[in-house]
């Protein structure tokens, strides 16, 4: 991208400099890294009745853990097991004391480099000191703008001084520098200084690159000029589809105005894009409906879409869902926060939540539409050979019903420390008694510091075994494997068909699909290796928003709840309607 001439933007500039205020320099505290990492197949040692300590257990059923509810699935356990796991392993020290480590390493990066950074707006000949002072004078000044996109607390004014100092030097501004600033901006809810450059940019460049048009679109939704924010959503459709954050920002604009129809008719077209809305949008349109009969259907089917497709709303977005259903006029909802007892029932109202298992009808269903659409589909199988599907399937029907399929490179993963293939048949001895398939790769028969042959040799004993071309894909073999074998079939593996949800033919089958996911998959809940191997399962009712005319029961995401995939939340709001 050019740079444009100064001249034409002088006046413009003008009001971006700012006064000079503070001392020069300012130390910043490098930010808190918390990001801790998840190891999800472990949890604290609870203890649980239903687990197999190498007996010979078929039954997962749910009414045996109804004492423990704090189960393996509950949002938030992945997150505390693996602290507990760090602190009993000593892992804190171990990184302290790792200079490579590189989530430290960029720490003190970015401490060092925000450092640098002045705390108030400097004059030209203040810059140009900074600079020549700088131990890494090019690109100085983007990496200035980098350092203060990256500061929350960044003050617009040092930003603007920048600015002047480049355009006093150079008499031009790169684009570069100024798409960041303009993200500055917008980050920063600078909504007038958005605006200037907005016309700054319009006035001095005949196209803009889509990254800028976004910023436009979300920077001038909060301003008096949104609808030029939909002129700027009509030119990026130009070049490509808009993102779902893109028409968030605008519906968020026409919201914000009081245009509800039109927020509706962007909603739509997002829709029809086949988009996945996020949920900022959703908490704009509730809030929009509040107090207003306009749009009910339209926002029930945002909860119907929400159920479809397996999402759990955040609390901020739950809030508005509850405050929208409490001002329906003459409509008499009341919301309360609450949880579900492990048997099912609704703390708050006594409802019955909907049941994990599948009915007769809904598994023959599921399992028509995944062996016809995806398995025999070409998309799921494009990393294996015909010869290798058609092997696969004669090997799964020679032989008797599956209790349990295994996927062997996801469980020898588990803990990083031991050799893969000791985990593996430490996993699979404990199912024994089961008629138990373990799904390989062809590189873990070669033996290896990983494949011990002595181990492969006893998994083989154990339990069916098939090995696929390195190169192949999981899923869709555990899948085939599983619903070849029946209802009762259970799979241990950490997250099924992430890549492939578009596969699944439609909603309906969307749906029955998590739910037998979340019904049939098997998690290691304690794993001690050379000790103890225990497996929990799901709870016996579905953690999927759900209605039943006169109540509605929506499972949410805590605010600073951490969830691993394989999780589900474990509050929820109770809407009820007794008049
Ligand atoms: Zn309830």
């Amino acid at each position: 991208m050019g740079s444009f001439i100064i001249t034409n933007s002088r006046t413009c500039l003008k009001h971006l400099c700012p006064l000079l205020r503070r001392p020069l320099y300012h130390q910043r505290a490098p930010q808190k890294n918390n990001q801790p990492s998840n190891h999800p197949y472990c949890t604290k040692g609870e203890r649980r009745p239903s687990e197999f300590h190498g007996t010979k257990h078929r039954d997962f059923t749910p009414r045996d853990r109804t004492s423990f509810p704090k189960s393996v699935f509950a949002a938030g356990n992945a997150r505390r097991t693996a602290e507990i796991l760090k602190r009993k392993s000593g892992a804190d020290q171990d990184r302290d004391q790792d200079p490579d480590q590189v989530s430290t390493g960029s720490l003190k990066g970015r401490a060092a480099f925000t450092a640098q950074i002045p705390d108030r707006a400097l004059s030209v000949s203040e810059w140009r000191d900074l600079k020549s002072s700088s131990s890494r004078p090019e690109r100085f000044e983007l990496r200035m703008m980098e350092g203060m996109l990256a500061d929350t607390e960044a003050d617009i004014s040092v930003a603007k001084s920048l600015l002047n100092y480049v355009a006093a030097e150079n008499g031009t501004l790169p684009y570069e520098l100024l798409l960041k600033y303009l993200a500055l901006c917008v980050s920063g809810g600078h909504h007038s200084e958005v605006s200037d450059v907005y016309d700054i940019m319009k006035s001095c460049f005949k196209t803009l690159d889509t990254g800028a048009y976004s910023l436009f679109v979300k920077g001038l939704s909060h301003t008096e000029r949104w609808r030029e924010a939909l002129i700027i959503l009509e030119d990026i459709k130009k070049v490509i589809t808009p993102s779902s954050r893109n028409y968030g920002d605008a519906v968020t604009g026409a919201v914000l105005h009081g245009d509800r129809e039109t927020a509706w008719r962007l909603y739509g077209e997002l829709m029809d894009q086949g988009l996945m809305p996020n949920q900022e949008t959703w908490r704009c349109l509730f809030e929009s409906g509040v107090s207003q009969r306009a749009h009910k259907d339209e926002l029930l089917a945002i909860l119907t879409y929400m159920r479809e497709n397996q999402i759990y709303p955040e609390e901020k977005l739950v809030r508005s869902i509850k405050a929208w259903f409490e001002s329906l006029p003459d409509e008499n909802w009341r919301g309360k926060f609450t949880s579900v007892d492990p048997g099912g029932v609704c703390r708050s109202c006594g409802t019955e939540l909907e049941s994990i298992q599948l009915t007769e009808e809904e598994y023959n269903q599921l399992k028509h539409r995944v062996m016809e659409d995806v398995i025999e589909g070409r998309d799921v199988f494009n990393k294996t050979t015909p010869e290798e599907l058609e092997s696969f399937k004669s090997f799964v029907q020679k032989r008797p019903a599956f209790d349990v399929v295994i996927d062997g490179l996801n469980v020898a993963n588990i803990t990083p420390k031991c050799v893969k293939s000791e985990t593996l048949l430490a996993v699979v001895s404990a199912l024994q008694g089961l008629n138990v398939l373990v799904l390989g790769r062809k590189h873990m028969q070669q033996p290896s510091r990983n494949w011990n042959r002595h181990d492969m040799n006893q998994i083989k004993q154990k339990a069916h075994c098939f090995f696929t071309e390195n190169i192949s894909e999981d899923d869709p073999f555990l899948l085939y494997a599983a619903l070849h074998s029946g209802n009762h079939c259970n799979f241990v593996s950490r997250d099924l068909m992430r890549d492939h949800k578009a596969c699944l033919p439609d909603s309906a089958t969307r749906r029955l699909f998590f739910k037998w996911q979340r019904g049939h998959q098997l998690v290691l809940s304690n794993f001690i290796p050379g000790k103890k191997i225990r497996f929990q399962r799901t709870s016996r009712y579905d953690t999927i928003v759900q209605s039943h005319g006169k109540t509605w029961h929506v499972p949410y995401d805590e605010d600073g709840g951490e969830r691993s995939t394989y999780e589900v939340p474990q509050r929820w709001l109770c809407l009820s309607n007794d008049v």
